[in-house]
């Protein structure tokens, strides 16, 4: 058991400069910053425009297809207007005729005027197309030059989580979970040292009779902040 709280020790050392190094790779320097926004605020843009012109696509679509209902009505009421029997009846032909000729020209005007405005949205963004490349090609360099940057520390990391796997596979299982529920729940801390027969993170004193187990090798938990006690060997 002792030999297992070393190596808790060890794992905890080896996971806090991992941490560390995860840290400094996902800082994004200034230089990837400003094309990453510039970037996603494109990139926002051109779904937007997208989307705006489905939606005007749509709106279209219903108004020509009720164009054409009208029209379809225009010529039905022209039929009729042939086979009028008298002046009531022409009158009357006439009067439909004209009320559904301002409706089909209103169609249109609305038809040609959304028609109008999905020209002007498409132009945004075949100009925003114009100009992706080059800010996709600004992008993936700043991109680049950043994680060419992490070469080094990429590889501390990947030595570290080596190190932190060949630690792991000698432990047993339920105490590796247990070192890492209690690393995850506690500031990334499971296992403290004692100092001075107290733990050295929350100060809690380490009765005497847990000081004896501790010196036997056992496992024991601070009473305080409930994490994994490690007593330094003396050199005897
Ligand atoms: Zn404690």
């Amino acid at each position: 058991m002792s030999a297992d709280v070393e190596k808790l020790w060890e794992l905890q050392s080896v996971m806090s400069q991992l941490g560390e190094r995860e840290k400094r790779m996902a800082v994004k320097p200034e230089s990837f910053a400003v094309v990453d926004d510039e970037f996603r605020t494109a990139n926002d843009e051109v779904t937007r425009l997208n989307e705006s012109l489905e939606q005007m696509a749509k709106e279209r679509r219903k108004v020509d297809g009720e164009l054409m209902e009208q029209q379809e009505l225009l010529k039905k009421y022209q039929g009729q207007l042939m086979q009028v029997k008298n002046q009531q009846q022409y009158a009357a032909a006439w009067k439909e005729i004209d009320a559904t000729r301002k409706h089909v020209k209103e169609l249109e005007d609305s038809s040609l005027k959304s028609m109008s405005e999905a020209e002007g949205v498409q132009k945004q963004l075949d100009d925003r197309k114009a100009g992706h490349d080059d800010l996709k090609s600004r992008y993936d360099k700043a991109h680049d030059e950043w994680q060419s940057s992490l070469g080094d520390l990429r590889k501390e990391a990947e030595n570290l989580r080596k190190q932190a796997s060949a630690i792991e596979a000698t432990l047993p299982e339920r105490l590796k979970n247990e070192f890492h529920k209690i690393f995850r729940q506690r500031g990334s801390i499971a296992v403290t040292r004692v100092l001075n027969e107290s733990c050295s993170t929350c100060r809690t004193r380490v009765r005497p009779a847990l000081l004896q187990q501790l010196k036997r090798g056992e496992l024991v938990y601070c009473e305080g902040c409930h994490r994994i006690l490690y007593l330094e060997k003396t050199p005897s």
